[in-house]
Formats: structure tokens, sequence, C-alpha cells
């Protein structure tokens, strides 16, 4: 496995719209082990691969219970408001107020391609939803209030 250096704001890549992964190929598995391992030695909560530079819809989520790793995702059921503060890898020290909604279910394919279905709510739901606007090249900032440099 190997870390990946994270893009950050500024760099126009994190605005476009990433692609569909058509088939799941070896390398997506090694996307997807390389994104979590690079995720998670930044200490961060999710990754989506536009910030390593790949324009693919895929995303790693781990909220404390476990890894996620996401092909395709999208979102098939908001519930609920709630705000919280937010931050990213690519917008280093920097902090926002993000209204999410509270609850999502999420649909993608899992890496061995079998459809998923993912009920969260909480941190993991504000983390699916903050990756899944990276696939779509939407940063927190564009939706946060109270930004702050810490
Ligand atoms: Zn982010």
């Amino acid at each position: 496995m190997a870390v990946y250096k994270i893009i950050e704001v500024g760099n126009k890549i994190l605005r476009e719209h990433a692609k569909p992964v058509p088939k799941i190929t070896p390398n997506i598995l090694k996307l997807l082990d390389n994104m979590a391992e690079t995720m998670y030695s930044a200490k961060g909560v999710g990754m989506a691969a536009p910030q390593v530079g790949v324009l693919k819809r895929v995303i790693t989520v781990d909220a404390g219970d476990g890894l996620i790793g996401l092909i395709n995702p999208e979102i098939l059921k908001f519930e609920g408001q709630e705000t919280d503060s937010e931050g990213c890898l690519s917008v280093p020290g920097t902090i926002g107020d993000v209204v999410r909604a509270a609850e999502v279910e999420v649909r993608g394919l899992d890496r061995s391609g079998k459809e998923c279905i993912i009920r969260a709510g909480g941190l993991k739901a504000r983390a699916l939803q903050h990756e899944i606007d990276h696939l779509d090249g939407i940063l927190f900032i564009d939706r946060a209030r109270n930004i702050k440099k810490i």
C-alpha cells in the first residue's frame, strides 16, 4: 500500500466532476486500499478519489466504526437536518459550520462489485455527504458558515 499526496484547494481537479467506475479492476482495488491508507495516515474521517488526483467516483469513510469503501456512491434518501463543524484534508487549517442531512441512505458498490445500501446518522452521515460532494467538485467551504482558520 502507499500513501498518496493530498491535493489542496486551489487545484482545479477538486472542482471537476468525477466519472463513474464502469468496472472494478485491480487498479480500482489498489486505489481503494491506498485511499484508506492515506486517509488513516492523515487522520481523516473520509476521502474521495479526486482528493488524490483521480477523477473517479470512489470514496472511503471511517467514522470510528470500521472502513467503508464505496464505488459509484449515490445518496438515495436525506432525512432531518443537523449543523456541525466540519473540515477537509484538502482545505487544511480551516473549519466551518455546515448544515447536512442528519441521516442518509447511500447506495454503492463494494470492492467485490456487490451493491450495498448504507444507512447512517451522525458523523458517518456527514462524512458520506462530504465525500460524495467531492465527486461533484463541491467543497465544504462552499456550504459552510462561520469559516475559521485554526
Ligand atoms: Zn473533504
